[in-house]
């Protein structure tokens, strides 16, 4: 597909982003005032709230200027991004994140030291390296659990949002098209997504009707 095609679409679909940005703040009301938007070359993820900026991104490359990327997708992704922007814990937990992060940081430069220490005067041979090393693994382990904690607890919120503006289908839809079992300290797996929101929402799976 060409560029400019790419482009035109995207350009089409803004409307349908500031639409659903527009409705999300009417349904989710919420602390901040409502978001910039900024439709962005790329980016790692389609979607994303910046919560410095009070900005909601929308990626155009693979997602806004995508024919094979429904608007139902779009309109998803973006009421999930509201539902970050909605979130009155989110300044909290942002905090809470950098903070056990940088703290774990730290403690990990000082284990290398350790081992680099217990290297030079025990030698090779000297068990005493692992203990820092292990202390390390310990706290990097603690720190990834404590920080997806908090992420998981914001993208549930998020997803649950969501689901007020543009209905429980619509953010399953857009969950399912994620590779499943992949999680990391940001977001949950999405089978675990889903299963909150048809927990959330009391709506049976598939198979069970
Ligand atoms: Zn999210």
């Amino acid at each position: 597909m060409s560029a400019s095609r790419h482009n035109r679409l995207a350009a089409a679909r803004r409307e349908l982003v500031d639409q659903t940005v527009a409705e999300s703040v009417h349904e989710l009301g919420g602390h901040l005032p409502p978001p910039a938007v900024e439709i962005v070359s790329d980016g790692k993820s389609e979607g994303r709230f910046n919560l410095e900026h009070n900005r909601v991104e929308i990626r155009t490359v693979r997602f806004l200027g995508d024919p094979s990327v429904s608007d139902g997708r779009i309109r998803a992704a973006v009421a999930h991004e509201m539902g970050h922007w909605s979130d009155p814990t989110a300044a909290a937990r942002a905090r809470q994140i950098g903070l056990a992060w940088m703290t774990a940081r730290v403690f990990m430069i000082v284990c290398v030291a350790g081992m680099v220490v217990a290297l030079v005067i025990g030698g090779h041979d000297s068990k005493w390296p692992a203990v820092p090393a292990a202390a390390a693994i310990a706290v990097f382990v603690a720190a990834f659990g404590f920080m997806a904690r908090l992420n998981w607890a914001c993208e549930y919120f998020a997803d649950a949002a969501a689901t007020r503006v543009v209905g429980v289908a619509a953010v399953i839809e857009m969950v399912e098209t994620f590779p499943p079992g992949r999680f990391s300290h940001t977001h949950p797996r999405p089978e675990d997504r889903i299963r909150r929101l048809r927990k959330l929402t009391g709506t049976p799976r598939d198979d069970d009707s």
